[in-house]
C-alpha cells in the first residue's frame, strides 16, 4: 500500500508551451510565473518512489528544477511529441540506475522504437544510449508500479487512443476529447482529478474549458485541476476567477498531496 501521494506539476502547457516562441500574444508576454507553462507532465512521488507521466521536450529542465535524483519509471499517455520527445534525457538516470522501466500502449512503444531507434537497438548499441524496460499497458488491466496499483483509463484524443491513469484517489487525464461512460466509472470516487482544458473555443482533439468543466461535474471529485493549457485560455489569474470553487488551473511547479 502506498503512503501519501505527492503530485508535482512539472509542466501544464500545451504542445508549444507558453510563451510560444516569437509570440506577442499578451498571455505569452505575461510576467506572472503562473502564465509560463512547460510541456505537460507530472511527477508522482510516494515512499521512495518517483514516476513521471509523460516525458516531453522539457523533461531535462523539469528534472533539474525539482532536483529529481532517481526515476523509477515513465508512464506514457500517448506518442505525441509534447509527451515523448524528452526520452533521450533519461540518460543520467540510466547511467546511475540501469534500465529505466516504461509503461505504455503497444502502439506507443512502436512509435518510440521508430523515433528513438538507437535506444531500442539490440546489436552494436552505441555505448552512450540509454536502455528501457518495456511494460505494455492494456485497457482493463490494472498494473503495479512500486507498491501501488495503477488503473489505466481509455480516452480518445480525436480518433487517437490515449491512456489516463488512476492511482488510489488520484486520476490524471490529458489530451482528452471524449470518454465513454464505462471509463468514467473507473474515475468516479477519485478525490482529485486532473484533466486537460486547452482554451475557450472548441478544438478537434482537446476538451475546451466548457467541456472540461462538464466532465468534472459528471465525475464530481473533491478537487479538480486543469492542465495542457494554451495561451488562448487566457491569463491564469483571470481564468481562476471564473472557475467553480472546486476547480483550479494547475500551474508549473504546483505540488499537491493526496
Ligand atoms: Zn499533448
Amino acid at each position: 500500500m502506498m503512503n501519501k501521494l505527492r503530485v508535482t506539476f512539472l509542466g501544464t502547457g500545451t504542445s508549444q508551451g507558453i510563451p510560444i516562441i516569437g509570440s506577442t500574444h499578451p498571455v505569452c508576454l505575461s510576467d506572472n510565473p503562473k502564465d509560463k507553462r512547460l510541456r505537460v507532465s507530472v511527477l508522482l512521488s510516494w515512499d521512495d518512489y518517483n514516476f513521471v507521466i509523460d516525458c516531453g521536450p522539457d523533461f531535462r529542465q523539469q528534472m533539474l528544477t525539482h532536483n529529481v535524483r532517481h526515476l523509477d519509471g515513465i508512464l506514457y499517455t500517448h506518442e505525441h511529441s509534447d509527451h515523448t520527445a524528452g526520452l533521450d534525457d533519461i540518460r543520467p538516470f540510466f547511467f546511475r540506475q540501469g534500465n529505466i522501466p516504461i509503461y505504455a500502449h503497444k502502439r506507443v512503444v512502436e512509435s518510440l522504437k521508430t523515433r528513438f531507434a538507437y535506444i531500442f537497438q539490440e546489436k552494436n548499441k552505441y555505448p552512450g544510449a540509454p536502455t528501457v524496460d518495456i511494460n505494455l499497458v492494456k485497457n482493463n488491466e490494472p498494473f503495479k508500479i512500486g507498491n501501488s496499483e495503477v488503473t489505466p483509463i481509455n480516452v480518445l484524443h480525436n480518433q487517437l487512443q490515449v491512456f489516463g491513469f488512476r492511482l488510489g484517489d488520484f486520476t490524471y487525464l490529458t489530451d482528452v476529447k471524449s470518454i465513454e461512460d464505462k471509463e468514467l466509472e473507473k474515475i468516479k470516487g477519485s478525490k482529485v482529478v486532473v484533466v486537460n482544458a486547452l482554451r475557450l473555443e472548441p478544438h478537434i482533439s482537446h476538451f475546451n474549458l466548457e467541456e472540461a468543466l462538464a466532465f468534472i461535474k459528471k465525475v464530481n471529485p473533491d478537487k479538480a485541476y486543469l492542465t495542457h493549457i494554451s495561451h488562448l485560455l487566457g491569463f491564469h489569474e483571470e481564468v481562476e476567477k471564473i472557475l467553480p470553487k472546486n476547480v483550479h488551473l494547475a500551474y508549473d511547479n504546483l505540488t499537491i498531496t493526496i
